[in-house]
């Protein structure tokens, strides 16, 4: 059996950007000598193995055939007369179809390399469309190399349009999708993933809602250039769309909590911060408590840190104000009036009344 390096460790080694995880491929064994060898499989059906020292990732040599529509739909055959070039020609793109073996020889079928220099993410074969992610997956290369010079090759962008005009793309996995935008999000260029699915027609079906119009790609830009976290970046690309846009957005890819949360409340109270300078003392409390910032002071720094964002400018002083309020709304003491032997509901209200009363004192001074 030959065992070589693929994929994104050697794309990376070749750029010269670390290497994370390293993925290996098996050319000529059977399942059987695998496990004889101690790999372990990682699934009942799939030929991937797990280094019995490493850990690392191992795969036999496969090809595939799409046999359906949507995800699951395809079949995998794997046997000992797979060879390199057949399992690399299945990949997405060129720069992820190269290989090295023990010795650092470079197999490169299909151009990778050339590719590489000439800063192009293209498609191995016509086979790219059997695989709709792959649209979602070239965008997500597209954010993270953008910095060194990369662009999207003319003629995949027309096959990211074909999938696009197919109906392909509203079959994917909530799962999937999630997972290739998440990780785009996190990217330091990550509004060159939205421009790329836009310039190749595809956010039209997979986000109509930011299709339309709504341009919060400037603060996408901030929140990575300012490494604020993910839910943070998921808020400001939807900021400044109707509720209702934002919930589907939500549901559609199954955002984790977090990011759907924040993403609600940004719609929702964003302009009002703003304007948090000009506040009523009473609408500030009750802003406060629909936050509830006693007990969740890390979502309303996530929440201002999203306005701040979208502000563009060098500072956002509405966010120190807004911080100010939600330390002075904090501080109010619950014990004296639970020692005026208030409970429940009453208790509550003097709560909400000393609140009020100190943000009086707050916006006041
Ligand atoms: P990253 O640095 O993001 O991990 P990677 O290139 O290693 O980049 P993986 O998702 O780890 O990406 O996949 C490893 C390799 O498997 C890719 O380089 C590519 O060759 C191939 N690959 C993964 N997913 C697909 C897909 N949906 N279609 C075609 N090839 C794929
Ligand atoms: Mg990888």
């Amino acid at each position: 059996m030959q065992i070589y390096k693929v994929g994104g460790a050697v794309r990376d080694r070749l750029l010269g950007r670390p290497v994370s995880d390293v993925d290996w491929l098996v050319v000529g064994a059977t399942v059987e000598q695998m496990q004889a060898q101690g790999f372990r499989p990682v699934g009942a059906d799939f030929p991937v193995f797990l280094h019995p020292h490493t850990g690392e990732e191992y795969a036999l040599a496969r090809t595939e055939r799409k046999s359906g529509r949507g995800y699951g739909g395809f079949t995998f055959h794997a046997s000992p007369d797979v060879t390199l070039e057949d399992d690399l020609i299945r990949r997405d793109l060129t720069i992820n179809a190269m290989a090295e073996d023990e010795q650092g020889t470079l197999y490169d079928p299909y151009h990778g390399k050339r590719d590489l220099d000439q800063r192009l993410l293209r498609h191995v074969s016509p086979a790219f469309a059997e695989d709709p992610l792959r649209v979602l997956r070239v965008a997500r290369f597209a954010a993270r190399y953008a910095p060194l010079g990369f662009k999207v090759a003319d003629e995949t962008l027309a096959l990211m349009r074909q999938i696009g005009e197919s109906g392909e793309l509203q079959a994917l996995t909530a799962e999937r999708s999630w997972k290739e935008i998440e990780r785009a999000l996190m990217e330091s260029e990550p509004q060159v993933f939205i421009e790329v699915l836009r310039s190749c027609g595809a956010l039209e079906h997979l986000m109509p809602e930011l299709a339309q119009g709504a341009d919060t790609l400037a603060a996408l830009h901030q929140a990575a250039q300012r490494q604020q976290a993910l839910p943070v970046r998921w808020a400001c690309l939807l900021r400044g769309l109707e509720p209702a846009a934002i919930k589907a957005l939500n549901q559609r890819f199954k955002a984790p909590r977090e990011c759907q949360e924040l993403a609600v409340l940004v719609g929702e109270f964003a302009e009002r911060a703003d304007q948090a300078l000009a506040m009523a003392p009473a609408n500030l409390l009750e802003m406060l408590q629909k936050f509830d910032v006693y007990r969740r002071p890390q979502r309303f720094e996530d929440f201002i840190a999203a306005c701040e964002m979208a502000a563009l400018g060098p500072g956002y002083p509405q966010g120190e104000y807004l911080r100010g309020a939600a330390e002075a709304a904090r501080a109010v003491d619950v014990k004296p009036l639970v020692e005026q032997g208030l409970t429940g509901q009453a208790l509550g209200e003097a709560l909400k009344g000393e609140r009020l009363k100190a943000l009086e004192a707050y916006t006041a001074g």
